[in-house]
């Protein structure tokens, strides 16, 4: 029986190679009763700094495991544990016809596990492949061009494809290890599969995502770029086709509706149709720029080892006057501030990071809670509207062109020192009041959360910092409301799923939530064919 051992030590630097020797120092057993060492998880520990610590967990085979167990059975870092079993997937048939909206990591996955069932779905997307998308949106950061069908939030790959690619979630879900493993067996560096934060990088998820649709295609998917869909057409009280650019018909017996967050006019469009919908909280704010060495001083210690990873932060302050909180969002080590925009005539930031995160900047966005109370109307796309306002009064204030008004940190606090911007956003940043483009409210808690930050992260708060706004797009201002099989409440066989249906927030968790979906439609095929 394979044993799971916790907290084996390794200096930054050193290979996985050493794990077994370390394990045979620790428990003094002879390294050749070793038979195997597979590194499960891998984290950094920097809270005694400046030693900082690799920890590490492994699963060991030896050659005498009752003897082991006998010894260090009682040791709270070691466990027997089962091999564990490999997901069966029967084949199925039947179902009718499956459409997907959406080529995000909702859409995908759930197209992946519907394919592992053997079944092949339709899958629209808006935009275009990665490979032509990609240039479109290096275009925009360029020369400010914007296509509203071919950005950062549209297109093959959905939102997270130019983006740090991390992969954390706080969703405690088994089938996290199989969107681990999907992803690496479509390309991903296998380093995703035990690193306590694994990430993957815009580069390499540019590739995984061609990968996946190469699968999808072999498995008889049928994939259709460029095909918006404008409208939903039931029959019969329930979801019968789907309207492609204003025109084309596409027969659905059942719809997977995984759109992200910045389908507006797909929102308006459930509208329209009476799906129900609900306005939800969602954050905003601005992006924070810092040279990468100065977060990795503050986080390592002055003199750190040079092997370490360019380092991270999560912040949070609840301000208790007013119940708002600020909170560090998508922390991209060694990355670059990006243009999200996917509307004319709004700016909209971001941040993303190549796999190596080896630019010399650190940003994050520096978000507030914002709720329906703040949006100004009752409609359940109140949310959108509200976005949008701010993200037109932050290109009114960057000038046109989508440059992005920007300003020095110690500036928004109204303290002394060195002024001036520095910010890696393309297509380019205007210095503003940053207080103009944000609520006065979120102006006020991020004032008070920079202060806190700074308390926890001495040199958070410095010249060298830059702000960059704004940061609307943290999550859906809106709830495509499901029930408890995941149908929508108002149609049926309509299933909103991943961050656009409110349902989800980041990678990981949206892609848990297609496949959620995608067993719960196999479950009732399986069901249906049984009662046949
Ligand atoms: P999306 O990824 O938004 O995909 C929706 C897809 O649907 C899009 O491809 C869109 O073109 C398509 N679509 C929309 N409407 C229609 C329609 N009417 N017809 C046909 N197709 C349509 N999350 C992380 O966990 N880690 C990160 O490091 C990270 N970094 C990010 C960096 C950036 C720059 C951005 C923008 C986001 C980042 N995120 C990150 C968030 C993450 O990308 C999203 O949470 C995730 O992509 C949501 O997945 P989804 O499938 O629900 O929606």
């Amino acid at each position: 029986m394979p044993i799971l051992i916790r907290n084996i030590v390794l200096a930054p630097g050193e290979g996985d190679d050493v794990l077994g020797t370390r394990v045979a120092e620790r428990f003094g057993v002879p390294e050749r009763d070793i038979q195997s060492v597979h590194l499960v998880r891998k984290s950094i520990d920097a809270r005694r700094k400046p030693r900082v610590i690799i920890v590490c967990t492994v699963l060991c085979r030896l050659l005498d495991e009752a003897g082991f167990l006998a010894r260090h059975g009682h040791d709270p870092d070691v466990k027997a544990v089962k091999d564990e079993p490999q997901p069966v997937f029967p084949r199925l048939a039947g179902g009718g016809r499956i459409v997907i909206v959406g080529m995000g990591p909702a859409g995908l996955f759930a197209a992946l596990r519907l394919a592992e069932y053997g079944l092949a779905p339709t899958i629209l997307e808006r935009g275009r492949p990665v490979e032509e998308r990609t240039r479109d949106v290096q275009a925009f950061w360029s020369l400010g061009e914007l296509d509203t069908e071919s950005n950062v939030q549209f297109g093959e790959g959905g939102a997270g494809t130019f983006s740090d690619g991390k992969l954390t979630t706080r969703v405690n879900d088994p089938r996290i290890g199989y969107v681990l493993q999907k992803l690496v067996d479509f390309g991903a560096p296998p380093e995703i599969l035990h690193l306590a934060k694994p990430h993957v990088g815009t580069d390499q998820l540019r590739r995984v995502v061609a990968g996946i649709r190469q699968g999808l295609l072999a498995a008889g998917c049928d994939i259709r770029f460029r095909s918006r869909v404008t409208d939903i057409v039931p029959r019969e009280g329930r979801v019968g086709a789907v309207t492609v650019n204003g025109s084309d018909e596409v027969a659905a017996d059942v719809l997977i509706l995984a759109p992200g967050h910045s389908a507006r006019d797909t929102y308006d469009m459930l509208a329209r149709r009476g799906v129900h919908l609900q306005a939800k909280p969602f954050a905003m704010g601005v992006r924070v720029e810092h040279p990468q060495e100065l977060i990795n001083g503050i986080q390592y210690g002055k003199g750190h080892h040079p092997a370490l990873p360019p380092a991270d932060y999560a912040l949070a302050h609840n301000d208790r006057r007013t119940g708002r909180s600020a909170y560090s969002f998508c922390m991209c080590p060694g990355g670059v501030v990006v243009a999200g925009s996917s509307e004319e005539g709004g700016v909209v930031t971001n941040g993303m990071s190549a796999h190596l995160r080896n630019t010399p900047f650190a940003n994050s966005a520096l978000v507030v809670t914002v709720g329906p109370d703040d949006f100004g109307s009752s409609s359940p796309l109140a949310g959108v509207e509200f976005q949008r306002h701010w993200e037109r009064r932050a290109f009114e204030a960057g000038g046109g062109g989508y440059r992005a008004p920007a300003q020095n940190l110690l500036s928004f606090l109204g303290m002394k020192g060195r002024k001036g911007v520095s910010s890696s956003y393309r297509p380019g940043v205007t210095e503003t009041d940053l207080s103009r483009v944000l609520p006065a409210a979120v102006t006020g808690t991020l004032r008070e959360g920079l202060r806190v930050f700074d308390r926890k992260m001495r040199g958070f708060v410095t010249a060298e910092a830059t702000l960059t706004g704004v940061e609307t797009r943290t999550s859906a201002p809106v709830r495509i409301v499901r029930g408890e099989d995941c149908q929508s409440v108002s149609l049926q066989g309509l299933y909103p799923t991943g961050e656009g249906a409110g349902y989800a927030g980041g990678i990981m968790s949206a892609a848990l939530d297609g496949i959620r979906v995608a067993d719960i439609i196999a479950g009732k095929i399986t069901a249906e064919t049984r009662s046949a």
